[in-house]
């Protein structure tokens, strides 16, 4: 998979060649390209911002900086093309997965006011939101859904953790438990350490239902339980309500 993002900030973006999608990139599993925008200004001071037409605070990225710093990516007629943005669809572990599917993703980031919007309806596919509030920039939402579609591309995270975690089945995860076995007199839950797999399967997906109505009970008004978990759903609300 390959990410182009587009950005007036590239040493933002630290944090991403750190950890599993550091050796993610050092394996060529995923690769991250980082376009300065401002390497494409014509202006001597190489602004790439004026002021808004119409008036108001703040400062409007110009369409033509940001156009041609697009235009040189190869292969961008090929790619899908997201704007980074606070009114967008807010991403979700579906559409996550979705975009895992692509093959190469332009990322573009906005900052101060935004991008003049001739530009984004001339190369931009799709918006997303990382959700409802307002962030100084794209950055972080861009290093947001880098970060959770690489999660779904084959090598760089076992299998069986991605289908097992949060959100996967529309469920929350069950808790997880590691060594001492014994901590601050608090005991791993037997089950756990019993060797046998399915009362440990059905202790998981009880505790995972348990977690999603406790902790987020909108998921669960979403999602079409079987009959059996339906069951235990009633029993865990005889059990804490
Ligand atoms: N004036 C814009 C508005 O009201 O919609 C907000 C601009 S914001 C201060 C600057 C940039 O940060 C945006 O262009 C966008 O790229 C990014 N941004 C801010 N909040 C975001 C969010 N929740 N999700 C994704 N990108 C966001």
């Amino acid at each position: 998979m390959k990410f182009d993002v587009l950005t007036l900030f590239p040493e933002m973006f630290e944090p991403i060649k750190q950890s599993i999608l550091g050796k993610a990139q050092e394996k060529e599993l995923i690769n991250i390209n980082l376009i300065n925008i401002r390497d494409f200004s014509k202006d001597k001071h190489k602004k790439v911002d004026d002021t808004p037409y119409g008036g108001g605070a703040g400062m409007v990225i110009r369409p033509d900086v940001v156009l041609d710093s697009f235009n040189s990516i190869k292969d961008n007629k090929n790619a899908k093309v997201i704007y980074m943005s606070p009114q967008g669809k807010v991403l979700d572990q579906e559409k996550v997965e979705d975009l895992s599917k692509e093959k190469h993703l332009i990322l573009l980031c906005g900052h101060y006011e935004g991008i003049d919007q001739r530009v984004l309806d001339k190369i931009v596919d799709e918006e997303i939101s990382i959700g409802n509030y307002v962030l100084t920039g794209g950055e972080i939402p861009a290093m947001v859904l880098i970060d959770s579609v690489s999660r779904y591309i084959d090598g760089i995270i076992n299998k069986e953790s991605v289908e097992e975690e949060s959100f996967s089945n529309g469920l929350l995860e069950y808790p997880q438990y590691t060594r001492p076995e014994v901590f601050e007199g608090k005991e791993v839950p037997d089950i756990l350490i019993s060797g046998h797999h399915k009362k440990i399967e059905d202790w998981r997906k009880y505790q995972s239902i348990k977690n999603t109505f406790l902790k987020r009970p909108d998921l669960l008004e979403k999602l079409k339980l079987s009959k059996e978990d339906n069951e235990i759903l009633n029993k865990i609300k005889n059990e804490v309500l």
